[in-house]
């Protein structure tokens, strides 16, 4: 059973308040700060409880970038300016565009953002990035390629995420968002 099944009545009830925190945040800041907001505090909350010491992951390592990377609209909005100056991997992206994420090799996943091996646009990753947190050891990191990793979770920031979407009810692809 995933932790989302597992703790499905638990992340209800933070999500509700979630909703309330992301209405406040866009109704004080707009949406694109807000979304800044929850950025700072997703990094600010995971360095407060040393989610590092509790993980395997580091800028450089980017073997769970190789995943269909999902966005709410508030957030892709934010990120659309940004990413049309970033260079992507335009093979690995029409690659990912033409055939579809279900029908695509691990390899063939991987991120078209990734820059010898590092994310080119960290400070500025999705929340679904910064909250991938593997707690596998880093060689279990390595064996288990594409099949999934033990993660660490914090309830209220996978609240946060949860808010975004129910608010928005619309989700996006970086793919698709980097491909238009
Ligand atoms: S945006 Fe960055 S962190 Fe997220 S999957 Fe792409 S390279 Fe990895």
């Amino acid at each position: 059973m995933s932790f989302y099944e597992e703790n499905e009545a638990l992340i209800g009830e933070a999500t509700k308040k979630a909703i309330i925190v992301v209405k406040e945040y866009i109704k004080n800041y707009g949406e694109d700060k807000a979304i800044k907001e929850i950025h700072r505090v997703i990094d600010k909350t995971q360095k407060k409880i040393e989610i590092d010491k509790k993980t395997s992951c580091h800028l450089g390592c980017s073997l769970c970038c190789h995943d269909e990377i999902t966005l709410s609209k508030t957030e892709a909005n934010y990120l659309k300016p940004l990413l049309k100056k970033t260079k992507r991997n335009k093979k690995i992206l029409n690659r990912q565009n033409s055939r579809g994420f279900k029908n695509l090799t691990w390899a063939e996943k991987q991120c078209s953002l990734l820059k010898n091996g590092r994310c080119s646009i960290y400070n500025n990753r999705p929340i679904v990035c910064r909250l991938h947190n593997s707690s596998d050891e880093p060689q279990e990191c390595e064996i288990n390629m594409g099949k999934g990793h033990q993660q660490v979770y914090v309830l209220e920031l996978v609240a946060l995420e949860m808010a975004l979407y129910f608010l928005d009810r619309e989700k996006h692809q970086l793919h698709k968002i980097l491909k238009s």
